[in-house]
């Protein structure tokens, strides 16, 4: 299993409808994870993507980000294809899947019902993700899946969400630091309405690619 870097409650329940839905969710799928989702990767990323937040029967029955949905296939295949992965699919938290230069986090990290935080909710697990984003090294990117994780790590950085708007393919250097660049979400939904075709997202792969010199 890939190193956890930063702290991380796996009992958080600062998110009280988020705590009672996860208890809900854990009495209907006793053998689901069903808990606040942690990071998945390596201690110093070259690349940390973001993503949403759990899907119920992904990241929370599995307890890795983007494993055991669609969303995750794809992703992963892209990780492979890149050489940040030995693996192409990523099955389950005891796989042999290992991570290269690559971590992967979400925006919140418990389920929420109908896959919708509250503003509220964002805001309160954002301190998760600017631990994270605190200890990333100079050059580190990051790949934002989608306008919510795009405008969460802008927050975890204290940066205006007006000068940094969300668009796929945007590419912003933060502060001399960190390279953000944010990518359509790549969920059952969007790819299915070719709002994120599989050219698209490789190409966002090769943006990063040029960026880390890889
Ligand atoms: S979403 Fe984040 S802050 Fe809220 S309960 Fe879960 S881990 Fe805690």
């Amino acid at each position: 299993m890939n190193e956890i870097t930063t702290d991380f409650d796996l009992d958080c329940r600062a998110c009280p409808r988020l705590a009672n839905f996860l208890d809900a969710v854990a009495k209907d799928y006793p053998d689901y994870h069903a808990r606040p989702v942690p990071q998945f990767g390596v201690k110093n990323p070259k690349l940390l993507i973001v993503g949403l937040a759990p899907g119920l029967h992904g990241a929370n029955a599995t307890g890795r980000p983007f494993t055991g949905d669609y969303a995750g296939i794809i992703l992963y295949e892209m990780l492979y294809k890149f050489n940040y992965s030995n693996r192409p699919e990523s099955i389950s938290s005891d796989d042999k899947l290992k991570l290269k230069q690559c971590r992967i986090t979400n925006a919140v990290k418990c389920l929420p019902p109908e896959n919708k935080p509250t503003g509220d909710e964002i805001k309160t697990c954002n301190v998760y993700l600017k631990n994270e984003i605190n200890g990333l090294k100079k050059g580190t990117v990051i790949l934002a899946l989608g306008g919510i994780a795009h405008k969460s790590v802008l927050r975890a950085l204290n940066l205006k969400q007006s000068e940094y708007p969300f668009g796929h393919g945007t590419e912003y250097h933060l502060d001399d630091k960190l390279i953000l660049v944010s990518s359509y979400h790549c969920s059952r939904y969007n790819t299915s309405t070719k709002r994120l075709t599989p050219d698209m997202f490789e190409n966002v792969f090769k943006q990063i690619d040029v960026l880390l010199e890889r």
